[in-house]
């Protein structure tokens, strides 16, 4: 955990000496405590957090009190508050009556003061002021309540592009309807590389729609992301490509589930928690990323290496550079959709094996580029 040295250091030395040789210092009036257990140092084994039982929730540290909502950033007069939900498990609250209530977290926040970890200073993307990027962020938070009962992510992606095109003032592929039909048309080819989405995928769709605004903030908000147009527009596929692969993932994951249960058959309603659906976002991003752009055409600008590969993916990936490759010293327009040579080399392949060829794409790295 990182506390804050001003605030909760010396309160923490004196309630639990035991711990200052592990205590070092960080950047910026931090000092860090290393975890070397399966757990915080305060867990207890009941699940209660010993610090709390011990010393009350007043003398709580910053960051544990705050929890989930501990990702606390300003942009000028804004406030931007972000959950944590890689770090420890959470449960989808709403509608429940339990969970943090806006008024709650708010009071918390009052109570914490203006202390610098309530106050990061956020770096916007160029460009995220003058598009008024709180406007459209906002707007897709509320646009997320629909997608909490919707069986399938595809039509809260459609309505993040349209109202993201209408924001940058794009009047062409504005309505929902071309959105729909793009969205459409990237899942298609998906479907043709990892097979149809066959489970139940209204629990992950749900997570999803949860997980959405704050998956949105960490990549459009990321340190050296791309200007925020450019970013914004690509956003809503990304996050239909997050919950397609989810979708794969959790279905495995109840296949596997089942047979280590020694279940009869899969339970298609099995599906991965919000902590792992944001660890399975942030490990898949180059995976997802260039999924969410196989309706641009590619080139690349060397030959993939095959000398490691199995035989039969060493002819796919033949295939791809010979499909994709820049000719020596030309120029190249826009051309085919890079799904086109996807799929056209998945085609050649045993069924199982088609879902490699995005990963043996990938391994161009930056050989890859879209025209
Ligand atoms: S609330 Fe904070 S101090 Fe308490 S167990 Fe959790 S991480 Fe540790």
């Amino acid at each position: 955990m990182a506390i804050d040295a001003q605030r909760d250091l010396v309160p923490l030395l004196r309630r639990a000496p035991q711990i200052a040789s592990l205590l070092s210092p960080l950047p910026g009036g931090y000092v860090r405590l290393p975890d070397v257990t399966d757990g915080c140092w305060f867990l207890r084994h009941d699940g209660m957090c010993a610090y709390e039982v011990a010393h009350g929730r007043e003398a709580k540290f910053t960051t544990c009190r705050l929890f989930p909502f501990n990702r606390v950033f300003r942009v000028g007069s804004l406030r931007i508050v972000d959950f944590n939900s890689v770090v420890c498990p959470l449960q989808d609250a709403l509608g429940t009556g339990r969970g943090v209530s806006h008024a709650e977290l708010a009071n918390e926040l009052a109570v914490v003061g203006e202390g610098p970890l309530v106050n990061t200073p956020l770096p916007l993307p160029e460009g995220a002021r003058e598009l008024r990027w709180h406007v459209l962020e906002q707007s897709i938070v509320e646009a997320s309540r629909e997608a909490l009962t919707a069986s399938s992510y595809l039509p809260f992606a459609a309505r993040q592009l349209e109202l993201t095109s209408r924001q940058l003032g794009l009047r062409s592929g504005a309505a929902t309807e071309s959105a729909l039909e793009s969205l459409s048309r990237l899942l298609a080819c998906w479907g043709a590389l990892f097979g149809e989405l066959s489970e139940e995928t209204a629990l992950c769709t749900r997570r999803m729609a949860l997980l959405t605004p704050s998956l949105r903030f960490n990549t459009l908000f990321r340190r050296a992301a791309p200007a925020y147009r450019e970013g914004a527009l690509l956003q809503p596929a990304q996050l239909l490509a997050a919950w397609f692969l989810a979708s794969k993932a959790a279905a495995a994951y109840g296949v596997e589930h089942a047979a280590i249960q020694g279940a009869p058959s899969p339970q298609a309603s099995h599906t991965l928690s919000l902590r792992s659906l944001t660890e399975l976002y942030q490990a898949q991003a180059p995976l997802r990323d260039l999924l969410a752009r196989v309706d641009q055409p590619a080139v690349l600008n060397q030959p993939l290496t095959v000398e490691d590969l199995p035989k039969d993916l060493a002819t796919a990936a033949q295939r791809l550079s010979a499909l994709l490759l820049r000719p020596a010293g030309k120029k190249v327009g826009a051309g085919e959709p890079l799904s086109r040579a996807l799929q056209a080399v998945a085609a050649e392949l045993p069924s199982h094996a088609r879902a490699l060829v995005p990963a043996l794409l990938l391994r161009a790295g930056d050989a890859l580029s879209f025209v």
